[in-house]
């Protein structure tokens, strides 16, 4: 059986559980390229990165904004803004995520993909990074316009698409069911069927088992690696989840199993505390009932904000960019901090965490489980041979139990923070590269 839990024939768009960034002021702050660039710099300074390098890295490949007309089912006309920037390929095909949201910006899309970059390069897959985005809200359009949309921007930026170029996979609020019509539509254009033009897509059609808990699975990993580590019992460490998503839901799910004690969790809608442990199993079953975890009665309803800020062991991010921030850093609790979204902490928020001696597992390194079993999706279609769940699990383990170790390796000898290990690690992987294979003229 695919997917434990969470594997279904229901192929209905996720759940919008995602906690909004406060961004009413300091845009500074929250900007999601500069969080991406500060580390970087940082990253390039300690590793003295040539000047020529310096420049390439700073800069994404390829751009692409394209307008998108919709018909919608009033018969009216809407055209959605979509982007895909493909930010670095020097290690192999650009690979990252699609997102739908209001909140897609180019800005943010080129940070995301920057960030996959890093991704592949912290756990050693032959990818480069790139991401793509709609602004639109994927709650207020009917499954046919959320299809005729997905096909109208494949088809738009179908020139970056394909398996040795560009390849797709579910983000925020996208799924299986869209990777279906993005392959789909590159299939017809082709003439023929390209399974391995996206990731993440349905199994009957050649995706890949696991793959729909990878992210949160890969999740689990590194907090048992981190606790071990620091010498905590993974059995009753007390653990908050904010966002009960595909990452979050998954990531409580597996961590409650090992014995964890989730006390708190939390979605874009409501927030609970439960000191005795919440009952996840109900909480994943209200939420496939109700769309939200609205309405839960497992526990004592809290702020989206206290949530973050629970006297927990570890602290699980999995939802949006910047909900750490300078704000409410100093009031983090947790003595670990798993970043299973993109971009939830702030780089001005980093210097607070570490001052408090919050060992950071940082995104790049704790949430690349998903484009770790990307990559095993890519290598099955590619070969036409299909692993069984057990070994994509096994090689899930494999990988990110060596990665983190490789991170933590590193962030010793070089007394810096998990986070700059891993930007340290992923910027000479890549820089490597392109020092072996030279400036094209
Ligand atoms: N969207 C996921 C991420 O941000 C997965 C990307 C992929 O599998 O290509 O890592």
């Amino acid at each position: 059986m695919a997917g434990g839990p969470f594997m279904s024939t229901d192929v209905r768009l996720p759940t919008h559980n995602i906690v909004r960034p406060d961004k009413d002021t300091f845009l500074d702050e929250v900007n999601p390229f500069d969080a991406m660039m500060s580390r970087f710099d940082r990253a390039a300074e300690l590793l003295d990165l040539e000047p020529g390098l310096y420049k390439i890295l700073r800069h994404a490949e390829k751009t692409i904004t394209i307008s998108i007309p919709v018909l919608m089912d009033n018969g009216e006309i809407q055209v959605f803004t979509g982007h895909r920037v493909l930010y670095n390929t020097s290690r192999g095909p650009a690979k990252g995520g699609i997102r739908f949201d209001t909140d897609v910006s180019l800005e943010e899309v080129t940070a995301l993909a920057a960030w996959m970059t890093w991704k592949c390069a912290v756990v050693n897959l032959p990818f480069g990074g790139s991401k793509g985005g709609v602004v639109c809200d994927p709650l207020k359009m009917s499954v046919g316009e959320l299809e005729r949309l997905t096909r109208r921007y494949t088809a738009g930026i179908i020139s970056t698409l394909g398996p040795d170029s560009d390849v797709p996979a579910p983000d925020v609020n996208t799924n299986e069911r869209v990777m279906a019509w993005v392959m789909d539509t590159y299939s017809m254009h082709m003439r023929h069927t390209v399974t391995g033009v996206v990731t993440g897509k349905p199994v009957e059609m050649g995706g890949s088992l696991g793959r729909r808990d990878a992210t949160g699975r890969g999740v689990t990993l590194v907090t048992k690696e981190a606790l071990d580590h620091l010498g905590m019992p993974v059995s009753d460490a007390t653990v908050a989840i904010q966002g009960f998503g595909n990452v979050g839901s998954v990531a409580a799910t597996l961590l409650d199993r090992r014995g964890c004690r989730i006390v708190g969790i939390g979605d874009r809608v409501s927030s609970f505390y439960n000191p005795d442990g919440i009952d996840i199993p109900a909480a994943v079953a209200h939420v496939k009932q109700h769309r939200s975890l609205d309405g839960f009665d497992g526990g004592q309803q809290i702020s989206g904000a206290d949530l973050l800020t629970l006297d927990v062991d570890v602290l699980v991010p999995a939802a949006l960019e910047n909900v750490i921030t300078t704000r409410n850093a100093a009031g983090i609790r947790a003595k670990v901090l798993i970043e299973a979204a993109n971009g939830p902490t702030t780089a001005a928020a980093d210097a607070i965490l570490e001052d408090k001696g919050i060992f950071v597992v940082p995104d790049i390194l704790a949430n690349a489980g998903g484009v770790t079993v990307s990559y095993f999706e890519w290598v099955q279609d590619r070969a036409g041979y299909f692993w069984p769940e057990d070994v994509v699990n096994d090689r899930l383990r494999e990988i990110m139990t060596r990665s983190f170790h490789d991170v933590l390796r590193l962030s010793r000898e070089h007394g810096v923070s998990m986070r700059t290990a891993a930007y340290m690690l992923a910027v000479s992987r890549v820089a490597t590269v392109h020092r072996l294979r030279g400036v094209y003229a």
